[in-house]
């Protein structure tokens, strides 16, 4: 999207969603089209944009991404006031009816505060779990070469970024394409030699073969957060050999036991799926005992949802009910609730280093090694002229500070400023 964006900026004036226009000549749609929840969310935001142009208020609607490609021969039929469909990889016709160039790979318009990037290092995947689309919508797995993405990096760190969020469906898998190796952890030292960068944290492994060489640089290098995203999914050995993750309980157990001993203090982030096909109430308990042990400091859940095209589809009944699968949601999520409150009262007297995201009604919102933005909490820190010497509070964003944590709840943390 970023690297759209940059290409039209040169001849179009971008304004971000949300930021009032009586009329804009274009909307474009990003859409996610992977599970049920997403796709619903996608449609309604079209939905909105053909009324607003019925309204007058936008000139034409365009809608790209995961969701267009996915039913690319049944969208525009469905919405036909949509001016124009396109796919999810080859972005040359969207750039082409904007009457812009699409070769080489541009610069980006960060869409986020100018300290953190998200860098892309591959798309696509290779793996095929039986409930997910992703393989069918983005295609096999091909990796961006190393080069190309330590010179991105170099020209984001030299643009004002400190912080870069690698970021594929499987970043574990990066290089194999290309150098027959793993090469996550090459990636990462040289991403970590770049002047100016300061954090890189790494979202989206897998957990078959995870390498023990990003486990050595996380415990080694200061720059490689102790932030470890690993979607695990389930525990029981029917429904991981069902969802063909291609490991069992006992290995998921091994390496999660692995990860806390070799990078002390690393904090882990999981994602749970909550009625597949297979779970009954005991597999379901054993997925609770498995959480209660594990201790995750972050954890996400979905519930199931059939796709069609999937492995799942096409050879499970969806046989657990809505009603079910919501209960079993909302148990998994309030035991995780309590979890969760316990990491952060934990590191109440703690002091820990953190970057300074935003200013919001007197308060610097900020975030350590081990929240990552958008989906973890946030440090909350008071801003207080006398403290900052008079700095103004916005002069402040982007900056590392050391704060000391004072209180927590469920999600935040309160800290004060160690001068
Ligand atoms: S590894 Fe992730 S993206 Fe790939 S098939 Fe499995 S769930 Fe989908």
């Amino acid at each position: 999207m970023e690297h759209i964006l940059a290409r039209l900026a040169g001849q179009y004036e971008i304004v971000p969603e949300g930021e009032e226009r009586d009329f804009v000549d274009y909307r474009l749609i990003d859409t996610c089209g992977f599970i049920g929840d997403a796709k619903e969310e996608s449609i309604q935001f079209i939905l909105e944009s053909v009324e607003r142009k019925r309204r007058g208020h936008v000139g034409a609607v365009y809608v790209f991404g995961c969701l267009s490609q996915r039913y690319a021969s049944e969208m525009p039929g469905l919405i036909p006031e949509v001016d124009a469909w396109f796919g999810a990889t080859d972005f040359t016709p969207l750039l082409r009816a904007f009457g812009v160039r699409g070769d080489g790979r541009p610069a980006r318009l960060l869409t986020t505060p100018s300290h953190y990037a998200y860098l892309k290092i591959s798309e696509g995947c290779d793996r095929r779990c039986s409930y997910c689309a992703i393989p069918h919508i983005r295609g096999r797995h091909v990796s961006v070469p190393m080069e190309t993405l330590v010179r991105e990096a170099g020209e984001l760190a030299a643009s004002g970024v400190k912080e870069l969020i690698v970021v594929a469906q499987d970043t574990t898998y990066y290089g194999l394409d290309l150098y027959r190796r793993r090469a996550l952890a090459g990636l990462l030292q040289r991403l970590s030699e770049i002047d100016g960068i300061e954090w890189i944290r790494v979202h989206y492994s897998y957990p078959d073969d995870f390498p023990e060489d990003v486990l050595d640089l996380m415990a080694d290098n200061p720059k490689v957060c102790r932030y470890i995203d690993i979607p695990l999914q389930h525990i029981s050995d029917t429904v991981l050999s069902m969802m063909r993750r291609n490991v069992d309980g006992a290995w998921t157990r091994s390496l999660v036991k692995h990860m806390r001993e070799r990078v002390p203090g690393v904090v882990l982030r999981t994602t749970l799926i909550v009625g597949h096909p297979g779970e009954g109430e005991l597999e379901y308990g054993e997925l609770l005992d498995f959480v209660r042990e594990a201790r995750f400091e972050r954890l996400g859940a979905f519930m199931y949802s059939e796709e069609e095209g999937t492995y799942g589809a096409e050879h499970f009944t969806d046989d657990v009910p809505q009603d079910v699968k919501q209960s079993r949601y909302d148990g998994l999520m309030s035991l995780q609730s309590g979890i969760s409150s316990d990491f952060n009262r934990s590191r109440v007297g703690t002091v820990c280093r953190v970057i300074v995201d935003d200013f919001v009604d007197g308060i610097l919102v900020c975030r350590s090694e081990f929240e990552s933005p958008e989906v973890d909490g946030e440090i909350l820190v008071k801003y207080n002229p006398a403290l900052f010497k008079g700095l103004e509070p916005f002069s402040l964003i982007g900056d590392f500070l050391d704060v000391r944590i004072v209180a927590a709840d469920e999600y935040d943390l309160i800290a004060e400023p160690v001068l």
